[in-house]
């Protein structure tokens, strides 16, 4: 098998593992007990959330453990927005639906949504930001890096323009977290979103980052852990894999990304120069480098997936949540794609784990699927014809 779907999810590290045994196969106490396992269960849950806040740079009562990625958009945009004391919502066109459909549920509850465009490469202009922002705004969320395009956005930029308006600044860093270098501080965001399984974490745990000083009510209320702001007894053993997942990302990031971004220029290279009528989707510098998403119109995303699987490759079209589903990806209409350039699209995040082998044997097989499918393909011909 040819694993090339790491934005979707990462396998679980075995030195990660390692650390959850004793709290997944002993008596792992409820860490809000006093007796010795409750105390060691707190004590591991301790260490975890230090280890979680040096990989952003911030301090570890700062960090919210919650289910994942997606509760913790949720309870930044839900409750950043009630706290701001305003109405206004400003995300981007290329957010990932936790955001977007939070955002539009905020909508129909009386909040007033604006959802800024992007460029053609992906990228949130910050002048569209600053003409959008009013003394209404109470919250601003876009994402550090994209799940589908892997584009990473200016967020500097962006969070000061946004506290010049007297507004909170959310930024979802799922997929950027533990890939590349997240500094809240250098960020300038006030709310920061991650998950444990994007980085060979284990499922099911994430976090929520909150600025000191701002007065977040939880979404889920109950026993009052977390300091009263994410009730339910913690999920330990995630958390613990949550953390050592944070410090071998710490260690070994640099290592990675060379390896990665040399696969990346391979992929590119060979993808764009050999496939008639190659898009690339998203810019090619300010990328994850992992990422790698190409349209190749008139060879449907769905079918060719299908067809890679059965040669043992596990690759993506769209984001995985949208998979199953026959809509063009929003985030590719986004960028001005016509739904025929999107619905022809591949998206293949790999690891430093995949090989340069890897890297030949998959082209190849892009290659000579794409080519046949576009054999029988009349509206390809049509595309062809226009001059496209
Ligand atoms: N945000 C982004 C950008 C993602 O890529 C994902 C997962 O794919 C999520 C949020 C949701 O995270 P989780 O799977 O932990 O709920």
């Amino acid at each position: 098998m040819i694993y090339l779907d790491n934005a979707a999810t990462t396998p679980l590290d075995e030195r990660v593992l390692e650390k959850m045994m004793p709290f997944l196969t002993g008596l792992c106490g409820n860490a809000g007990t006093a007796y010795g396992p409750g105390r060691d269960a707190r004590n591991a849950l301790e260490r975890a959330r230090g280890q979680v806040a040096a990989l952003c740079g911030v301090r570890p009562e700062e960090i919210l453990f919650t289910s994942g990625g997606t509760e913790s958009d949720n309870q930044a945009l839900r409750m950043g927005l009630k706290a701001s004391g305003r109405r206004g919502i400003i995300v981007s066109a290329i957010e990932h639906p936790a955001v977007l459909r939070t955002a539009e549920s905020l909508q129909k509850e009386g909040a007033r949504l604006t959802v800024l465009p992007v460029n053609s490469e992906g990228f949130v202009e910050p002048e569209t930001l600053k003409n959008a922002l009013s003394g209404d705004t109470g919250i601003v969320s876009i994402m550090t890096a994209n799940n589908e395009i892997g584009t990473i956005q200016p967020i500097r930029e962006l969070a000061d323009l946004t506290h010049a308006a007297g507004a909170l600044f959310h930024t979802d860093a799922v997929q950027a977290f533990g890939q590349i270098p997240v500094n809240v501080d250098d960020l300038g965001a006030d709310l920061l979103s991650a998950s444990a399984h994007k980085l060979y974490g284990p499922k099911g745990v994430g976090m929520l980052y909150v600025r000191r000083g701002i007065p977040l009510m939880p979404l889920i209320t109950g026993g009052g852990q977390e300091r009263g702001r994410r009730s339910g007894t913690e999920n330990i053993p995630g958390i613990v894999g949550f953390g050592e997942a944070c410090r071998l990302a710490a260690e070994e990031m640099e290592a990675r990304n060379a390896a990665k971004s040399a696969l990346q220029e391979l992929f590119f290279d060979r993808l764009l120069s050999e496939n008639p009528h190659a898009i690339l989707n998203g810019g090619r510098s300010n990328r994850l480098p992992g990422n790698v998403n190409i349209s190749l119109p008139g060879a449907s995303g769905e079918t060719m997936l299908i067809l890679l699987d059965q040669k043992g490759i596990c690759a993506s079209s769209g984001s995985a949540c949208a998979t199953g589903s026959v809509e063009p990806s929003h985030v590719l209409l986004a960028l001005g794609r016509s739904a025929f350039e999107a619905k022809g699209s591949l998206r293949l995040t790999f690891s430093e784990h995949n090989t340069a082998e890897e890297v030949h044997l998959v082209c190849d097989v892009i290659r000579e699927e794409a080519a046949r499918l576009r054999a029988m393909s009349l509206p390809y011909e049509e595309y062809c014809r226009a001059g496209k």
